[in-house]
């Protein structure tokens, strides 16, 4: 996968010969405290999916703005930030998690104008994230070491202390839930934050940004560069005083980003995507298994690290199965995200929506087209795709094998549970999986041989705060959130304090 390409001054190429007029805003990005523009004075311009219009621009953020930033966060560590209390620090981001409730409607309408993402999802997502925050204060009170018991006449300690500062690159799948992941557990750890959203997708949490100095947070805590990935993703991943590195999105940069990270022996956890199994047993309560493959692929169109694309149906229901899930797809509302009734918006970009549209072509050489299939024809503007069910497809098929990051199911039968448990197995990654089924013994048999770091019961798709998210395999590695997610933040010392008298004796 490469990365996309860079609508820079101009909108991006459109079917619509011409993207209607919007308010166009001009954001700045936050360093230091302080909204400022790029050194160099660029900008780019920041999209509405749903209508292709240019709503915003945004600078873009290079090499020295990074600098900047990651020099602002280096002073703010050592000087205010590591010696501010465990408590004070929870108490932030409680407060940080308050503004988020109360500006819910507006931070959500931002984020599906943006994103294009069915408003109902958006505000679950400021929920979401106000959750994050609010874990993350109660957390950072609970992060503590251990006494060893060691044999020798000493007291022996594992202390924790943060990192330092951490760059984080985040997609633009769920762009404010994100960065909450991210910046929320750096601060409980004592960590300082360079966070450098997507391009198409960095207006929430400059909004969120607003707030910064309102509910206490020092300048320099948390710096927002905005930019591409090669202008100011990359500068920050090689910046000497930036101790780690967490990133979000595609295996492609997700390699690139541990090479370069390699020359400081910094830091990294990456979290890549998938192509995640959901395995439907014959036993299964039908009409939830139904909604489950739906809802596993669909939600948020598709744009989801953890989508449930491979479908796995047991012959015995399988073309009951395949025909219930068709029949309620072509009931899904396809539409602009800000209305109500939508349930799946726009792709992010045109880019994201071409490369969805070359998946759809390889389908239809590769499987059986159910339904969708291509762009709907009462969205000639705006970059949607047609909700999309291949069946019969082989395991080794390429939209079985990479990951599409859109609204494309795949649907493969299998005959038994060793049959389902070497199709599950069978791709690179290893992000998340599901199994619905009545049977326990089953149930659990196979959640033990699933190579996965995220395995869902009779579900697909919930995500708890407390517990860990992360990638087995080419999924990537490290994990967010839970107790797991503030230990990427965080350093271990041993300590080692003699209490004897004449400890050596040796010469
Ligand atoms: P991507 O290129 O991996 O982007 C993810 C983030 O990395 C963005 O902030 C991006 O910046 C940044 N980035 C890109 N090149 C970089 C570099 N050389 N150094 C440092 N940072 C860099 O993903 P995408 O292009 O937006 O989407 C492509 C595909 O990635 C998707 O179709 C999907 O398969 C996968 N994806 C996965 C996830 C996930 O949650 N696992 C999320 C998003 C995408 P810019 O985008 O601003 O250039
Ligand atoms: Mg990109």
């Amino acid at each position: 996968m490469a990365t996309t390409s860079k609508p820079k001054g101009r909108p991006a190429p459109s079917r619509a010969p011409t993207a209607p007029r919007a308010t166009v805003r001009r954001y700045q990005m936050f360093i230091n405290g302080k909204f400022i523009n790029a050194a160099s004075g660029k900008t780019f311009n920041v999209f509405d999916p749903a209508t292709e219009a240019i709503i915003a621009t945004c600078p873009a953020g290079g090499p020295a703005d990074v600098d900047r930033a990651a020099k602002a966060a280096k002073t703010a560590f050592y000087a205010v930030w590591r010696g501010t209390t465990a408590q004070d620090r929870g108490r932030l981001l409680f407060r940080l998690a308050e503004r988020v409730r109360a500006r819910r409607s507006e931070l959500a309408e931002l984020e599906t104008r943006n994103s294009g993402k069915p408003i109902i999802e958006a505000e679950y997502d400021m929920d979401d994230t106000a959750t994050c925050f609010e874990y993350y204060g109660g957390l950072a009170t609970k992060i503590n070491g251990d006494v060893l018991p060691v044999p020798a006449v000493a007291v022996a300690l594992a202390m924790r202390e943060p990192v330092g500062v951490a760059g984080q690159i985040i997609p633009w799948n769920y762009p404010l839930l994100m960065a909450a992941w991210k910046v929320g557990p750096a601060l409980a750890a004592g960590c300082t934050v360079v966070l450098k959203p997507a391009e198409q997708t960095p207006l929430s949490i400059l909004a969120l940004a607003e707030d910064f100095e309102a509910v206490g947070l020092p300048p320099g805590v948390v710096n927002i560069v905005t930019g591409d990935g090669p202008g100011a993703g990359a500068p920050l991943v090689t910046h000497p005083d930036v101790r780690k590195i967490a990133f979000t999105g595609s295996a492609d940069v997700g390699r690139l980003i541990m090479r370069s990270a390699a020359d400081q022996l910094k830091r990294v956890s990456l979290e890549l995507g998938g192509k995640s199994p959901n395995i439907f047993f014959s036993d299964a309560d039908f009409e939830n298994a139904v909604d489950g493959a739906l809802f596993g692929v669909f939600i948020n169109q598709g744009e989801v690290c953890s989508a449930g694309s491979r479908v796995l149906v047991q012959r015995d229901i399988y073309k009951r199965f395949v025909d219930a899930t068709v029949a309620k797809a072509k009931t899904i509302t396809v539409g602009n995200g800000m209305d109500r009734t939508t349930k799946m918006g726009p792709l992010v970009s045109a880019d994201q929506r071409d490369r969805v549209v070359s998946y759809l072509k390889i389908g239809a050489r590769e499987a059986k087209l159910a339904v969708g299939g291509g762009v709907p024809k009462a969205h000639p503007r705006g970059w949607y795709v047609e909700p999309t069910i291949f069946y019969d497809v082989d395991n080794s098929a390429r939209i079985a094998q990479e990951e599409i990051f859109g609204p494309v199911m795949s649907i493969i039968p299998f005959k038994d549970e060793a049959d389902a448990i070497r199709l599950a197995n069978a791709t690179p990654y290893g992000l998340a999986a599901a199994v619905w089924t009545r049977d326990i013994f089953r149930a659990f048999r196979v959640v033990r041989e699933l190579e996965a770091g995220i395995i869902w019961v009779n579900h697909m798709q919930p995500t708890m705060v407390e517990a860990p998210w992360g990638g087995y395999k080419a999924s990537g590695f490290g994990r967010e959130l839970g107790r797991w997610g503030v230990e990427e933040y965080l350093e271990t010392k041993q300590v080692f304090i003699n209490l004897d008298e004449k400890p050596i004796g040796w010469y």
